[in-house]
């Protein structure tokens, strides 16, 4: 059994980010937990650029944008443990992890959860037809083609319309693969605006809203799907199918954070997003088990992943030195148009500088405006021509708002018309 101060599951960006945040913050011994061989996370995959234009006002590419923290790390008095994954966690912040030299058990005072999100995969969706080879979720093939330096095939078409799915796109038509189609089956996008442009439009690549993919066929190697139209119920309208023959499906139909441990260790989750429920301090339900990145829930921009895992890494470090993070809190409630909010909650005593709360909104919506209320009185109102679900959202609200109401129980965020 060793001890340590903070504990960070998962050295991604997330995970490096809290691991600066806690040494920054005071704390003596962090360790951070890989699995894999390098520390980096997905972006180790992620060769396109875009990256870090908030952070670093320049746009980089996946490695080059992890390549700044792992520096900052691996020069800060941080301990990090490769190819080892934690296995269990329990609430009592007791971890066990195996490596290929055994299994050893860590005591932290605090923990942080940032073992990112997993890929939605085939079998969570239910579509009929035969089991061929040639379908795999579009990070999957993203490892193939940017790590291993392989194709997965040359005729492709791609389900689901998220930014993984809309990246592979381009990244198959650049290695010189038929990209036939993206079939979304919402009639809106679920990736960013920019993604739709840079990676569809520019390659020709047909963007079919409110489509699914309704049948597959092949016996080893796949050779073609049905796509068909899907009606307001999202169901299939019959007469509408459409063979497309490709030997590669990707399915990029969303993503889930990874709360196999959060789960063990008590954590309570949230149906909305899947990952754990936090307070204002990035603290999870069980006390001293922080989270943050793609854990917590699930992120199109790294900066704001890094930003919140410094402070949930900050955290950490607080507890570890004995600070509670519990108190009255007042709810934070999604109102109308809005899916989730982030925080859970907010204990107005713990606002240093201002709140930054981040959502998402549940459908396009143009000319409106994202309204704050605090226990039924509007104090902030945001206005913007597109909301899209695919683009989260981020408000600031001002220390002084939580330092003028310091009994408030209730925050609500809601859209609605300009
Ligand atoms: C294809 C793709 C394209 C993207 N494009 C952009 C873009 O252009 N611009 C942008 O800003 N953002 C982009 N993003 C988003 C950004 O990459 C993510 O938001 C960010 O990487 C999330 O960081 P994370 O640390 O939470 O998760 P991850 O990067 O997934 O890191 C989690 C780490 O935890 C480790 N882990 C998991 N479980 C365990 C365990 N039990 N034990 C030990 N280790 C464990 C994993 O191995 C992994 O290294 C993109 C993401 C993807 C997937």
């Amino acid at each position: 059994m060793r001890d340590v101060d903070v504990a960070i599951i998962g050295g991604g960006p997330a995970g490096l980010a809290a691991a600066l945040g806690a040494k920054k913050a005071g704390a003596d011994k962090v360790l951070v937990i890989e699995r894999d061989r390098e520390l980096g996370g997905i972006l180790n995959q992620c060769i396109h650029n875009g990256f870090g234009l908030h952070t670093f006002k320049e746009e980089l590419t996946g490695p080059e944008y992890s390549a700044r923290f792992i520096k900052e790390v691996l020069s800060g008095d941080i301990e990090t443990s490769l190819g080892t994954m934690v296995l269990e966690l329990g609430s009592d912040r007791v971890l066990k992890a195996v490596s290929a030299s055994g299994i050893q058990e860590i005591r932290a005072k605090a923990v942080v959860l940032s073992m990112g999100c997993r890929e939605r995969p085939r079998g969570a969706l239910n579509i009929p037809g035969s089991r061929p080879s040639g379908i795999m979720t579009a990070g999957t093939a993203q490892k193939f083609v940017n790590i291993d330096g392989l194709m997965p095939g040359r005729e492709a078409v791609i389900l689901g319309s998220g930014d993984i799915g809309l990246i592979m796109a381009r990244r198959l038509a650049l290695e010189g693969a038929h990209v036939a189609a993206v079939a979304e089956l919402m009639p809106h996008s679920s990736g960013l605006k920019r993604n739709i442009v840079q990676c569809l439009d520019d390659f020709g690549i047909p963007l079919m809203l409110s489509h699914t993919v309704v049948g597959i066929f092949g016996k080893d190697r796949l050779e073609g799907v049905s796509i068909a139209q899907v009606d307001s119920s999202l169901r299939p309208v019959p007469g509408t199918e459409k063979l497309f023959p490709c030997d590669t499906l990707l399915l990029s139909v969303g993503l889930i954070p990874e709360n196999e441990l959060s789960k063990m260790a008590g954590v309570k989750l949230s149906p909305d997003t899947g990952g754990p429920i936090v307070n204002e301090s990035f603290e999870t339900s069980a006390p001293g088990v922080f989270a943050c990145g793609n854990a917590l829930h699930v992120h199109d921009l790294v900066d704001f992943v890094s930003e919140e895992a410094q402070e949930a890494g900050e955290n950490a470090a607080a507890y570890a030195f004995g600070e509670a993070f519990s108190g009255s809190s007042a709810e934070v409630v999604p109102g109308n148009g809005v899916r989730y909010v982030m925080p859970f909650s907010i204990n107005p005593k713990k606002v240093k500088n201002n709140m930054t709360l981040r959502l998402r909104v549940t459908a396009e919506k143009r000319n409106a405006a994202l309204v704050v209320k605090m226990d039924g009185e509007q104090v902030l109102k945001r206005k913007k021509m597109v909301f899209a679900p695919g683009e989260m959202e981020t408000i600031s609200l001002s220390g002084e708002l939580f330092a003028k109401r310091p009994n408030i129980s209730r925050i609500e965020v809601s859209l609605e018309d300009k």
